[in-house]
């Protein structure tokens, strides 16, 4: 009641010109699907770019493109500290110690492969156990299971409640004298729900096992200090927060990364080669063998730039004002249920329609220009505890508006009237 008071009818304005504003930024949100405007809600698959990062993009191709680290010319040079001066931004987005602890990849699936290569094959043997959750993307079980079936390790599983949410004395009791790892996400993508990481760290430093975050989701909507949450690795994706496809970051305590071995071998990874015996590079290059994507790396960058301009703290209130208004008006609609519906989420609304097939539900919605994504998200476990094939999701990005909600529920009500 409060804040409704505070929001007088000039403040309403402002705050709408203010949007009005920061969606101008992004050229792609003025596109027309057929004759409708798009709604896009499906930021948790990749969120669009702003003009910003796009003119950084160009403006790279045009002015500053040329292999990094090998010459000694201008164009090289210059190439060569634009990338590591976006290595830098990274570094201080997340709150890594140093900077050789944020080691560019191709994206999360990425990061989590290095991991399990380098950390996971060198230190993981028969009969050690790995704990995984019951909300886990595909991204952050493949490998584990590759690994488990290589070593003869074993998986063990956190299960969740019917909320989507772990159950944390579950989980505190999986660890023994064989649990040798940790792999956890952030914030769920199917669900939204956000995962109470920081304790379940400690849980696991108290038994001596390393704990891998999985932070696709959370790193576009919160803001992320790894020197206080105290984990061992963390991984995210450019292009779910504004950057471009082809990158995303693994931090890593700098200690382990050095205990670690090289996943991929080639140029740039190496300190020297002969047929006889080499050597490979200091940490972060000892992970970053061949031409990295160079462009997109100063893109991703440009992305952080633009998100720290905003602000993390008020993208995360800002979503939770729309994740509140969301949850409200589809619990409002009879016939449809969410799925994992617990308080600690990000703006993210799986959802699925009595009667209909949530792969009807995206075709339909994507006549009215609403775009959500339909199917299992990269997470068939879940859909197993929920006993569903799949869901429709909606997600939320700090450019969608109250009145895309309203869209979306109008076109959630005429999906049901076409079905009904
Ligand atoms: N982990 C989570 C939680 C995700 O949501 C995703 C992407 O959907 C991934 C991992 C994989 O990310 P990428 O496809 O960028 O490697």
């Amino acid at each position: 009641k409060m804040v409704d008071a505070l929001l007088t009818p000039s403040v309403r304005q402002t705050i709408a010109s203010g949007m009005e504003r920061l969606r101008a930024d992004f050229p792609i949100l003025d596109i027309k699907v057929g004759d409708k405007p798009l709604v896009y809600l499906d930021n948790a698959a990749s969120s669009q770019m702003p003009q910003a990062v796009i003119d950084r993009l160009v403006h790279y191709q045009k002015t500053q493109h040329a292999n990094i680290h090998r010459a000694v010319h201008h164009l090289s040079d210059l190439a060569t500290q634009e990338y590591e001066a976006a290595r830098r931004k990274l570094q201080h987005f997340i709150g890594a110690r140093e900077e050789r602890e944020v080691i560019f990849t191709s994206g999360t699936t990425d990061s989590i492969n290095l991991v399990m290569h380098g950390y996971g094959r060198k230190f993981i043997q028969n009969g050690d156990e790995i704990i995984l959750t019951a909300l886990e993307h595909h991204s952050n079980i493949v490998p584990w299971q590759m690994l488990a079936e290589e070593k003869g390790a074993r998986i063990r599983v956190v299960p969740i409640n019917d909320a989507g949410e772990l159950l944390v004395d579950e989980y505190e009791k999986l660890f023994n004298s064989r649990t040798r790892f940790v792999g956890l996400s952030h914030v769920s993508n199917a669900l939204g729900s956000i995962n109470p990481i920081k304790r379940m760290i400690a849980t696991a430093h108290q038994h001596g096992v390393p704990v891998l975050i999985d932070g696709a989701q959370a790193a576009p909507h919160m803001k992320i200090d790894v020197q206080d949450l105290d984990c061992d690795f963390y991984a995210f994706s450019a292009h779910k927060m504004c950057g471009p496809t082809g990158v995303g970051i693994l931090y890593g305590k700098a200690h382990l990364l050095e205990s670690m071995q090289p996943f991929k071998g080639g140029g740039d990874m190496i300190a020297s080669v002969s047929f006889e015996k080499t050597t490979y590079n200091d940490i972060p290059y000892k992970f970053e063998a061949g031409t990295p994507p160079i462009a997109a790396v100063i893109g991703f960058g440009a992305a952080i730039d633009y998100l720290e301009q905003i602000g993390l703290d008020a993208i995360a209130a800002y979503e939770h004002e729309l994740l509140v208004y969301a949850s409200e008006q589809i619990r409002m609609i009879p016939g449809v249920r969410i799925v994992g519906d617990c308080p600690d989420k990000v703006a993210v609304i799986s959802f699925v329609v009595d009667g209909i097939h949530p792969h009807d539900v995206g075709t339909l919605l994507n006549q009215d220009g609403i775009a959500v994504r339909t199917g299992h998200h990269c997470a068939q476990p879940i859909m197993q505890r929920f006993n569903v094939a799949a869901t429709s999701r909606a997600s939320f990005s700090f450019y969608n508006t109250k009145e895309e909600i309203e869209v979306l529920v109008a076109g959630i009500r005429s999906v049901q009237k076409v079905f009904a």
